[in-house]
């Protein structure tokens, strides 16, 4: 075994990514599955084509269909991973919506639609992970996916939703994080900065122009930067890592 396997190898780990039909969770499950995890990846309308391109290449990966805000649904996803792989090790927690509009037009089911999927979504998934987790003593990785949002207003666009969101999974990781330590279970998040995902991609020209100079890197990020990161955290590496977030945004928030 190589060095850089020992310190990030996944080989015989079972990996739960949601939202992994597209975008970033698309790119970390590849990658997940490429450091030898199996990986399973949850999203409300399938993860097909992800599945083709990790077996592809080699990798080993599955599809289920839940929606993140159905605890119902989340557990028979978890039910459907241990029936197949018997474990589950590492959690990618990352569906999520984004709504861009001023706060004074933007309405209370507007507002209820993002902290549903992106707040309470995670924490209905961590909380079924950590729960499986416990109940078989698996010294787990869970991986929430926030955002710098969490930790600046970026602008121009008004998301106050999205980023109260993000600033309650950050805090939501370190509590979980002090709560499960006693079982080895750590929880961390990851906060990019704008990647270049459908999410965003489809946001206006115009807005993304006023973005760039905002960014010291003046680019957007590729998912591809991310998966570094997550395979840190997946992986014995980061053994003493728990509670930390990890910004990941060509130094926005430094700006
Ligand atoms: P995409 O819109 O490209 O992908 C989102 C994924 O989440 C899709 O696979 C979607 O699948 C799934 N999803 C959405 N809602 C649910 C739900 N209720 N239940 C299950 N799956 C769901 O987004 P990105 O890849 O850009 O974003 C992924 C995560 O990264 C989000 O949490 C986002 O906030 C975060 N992020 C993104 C940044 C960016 O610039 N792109 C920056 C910082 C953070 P389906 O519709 O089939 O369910």
């Amino acid at each position: 075994m190589s060095y850089v396997d020992e310190l990030f190898g996944l080989k015989g780990k079972v990996a739960l990514v949601t939202g992994g039909g597209r975008g970033i969770g698309q790119v970390i499950a590849a990658g997940l599955a490429k450091a030898g995890a199996e990986v399973a990846i949850v999203s409300r309308t399938g993860a097909d084509e992800t599945v083709k391109k990790i077996q592809a290449e080699g990798g080993s990966a599955y599809s289920l269909i839940a929606d993140v805000t159905s605890e119902k649904a989340v557990d028979a996803a978890l039910a459907g991973v241990l029936s197949r792989s018997h474990s589950l090790d590492i959690v990618f927690n990352n569906a999520g919506i984004c709504i861009h509009k001023d706060t004074l037009e933007a309405g209370i089911d507007e507002w209820r639609e993002v902290l549903d999927i992106n707040l309470t979504g995670e924490y209905i998934v961590a909380r079924a992970a950590g729960r499986v987790m416990i109940e078989r003593k698996i010294k787990g990785s869970i991986i929430n996916m926030a955002s710098m949002s969490g930790s600046v207003v970026n602008v121009p666009q008004w998301q106050a939703s999205y980023n109260a969101s993000k600033a309650g999974i950050i805090h939501m990781t370190r509590s979980l994080a002090v709560e499960w330590a006693p079982h080895g279970i750590r929880v961390n998040s990851l906060s990019p900065g704008y990647i270049a995902t459908p999410m965003s991609v489809d946001t206006p020209q115009e807005l993304r122009d006023a973005w760039m100079p905002l960014i010291p890197f003046h680019r957007m990020g590729k998912p591809e930067e991310l998966i570094g990161a997550v395979l840190y955290l997946a992986a014995d590496s980061s053994g003493y890592t728990s509670g930390s977030d990890i910004i990941v945004d060509g130094a926005y928030v430094c700006a």
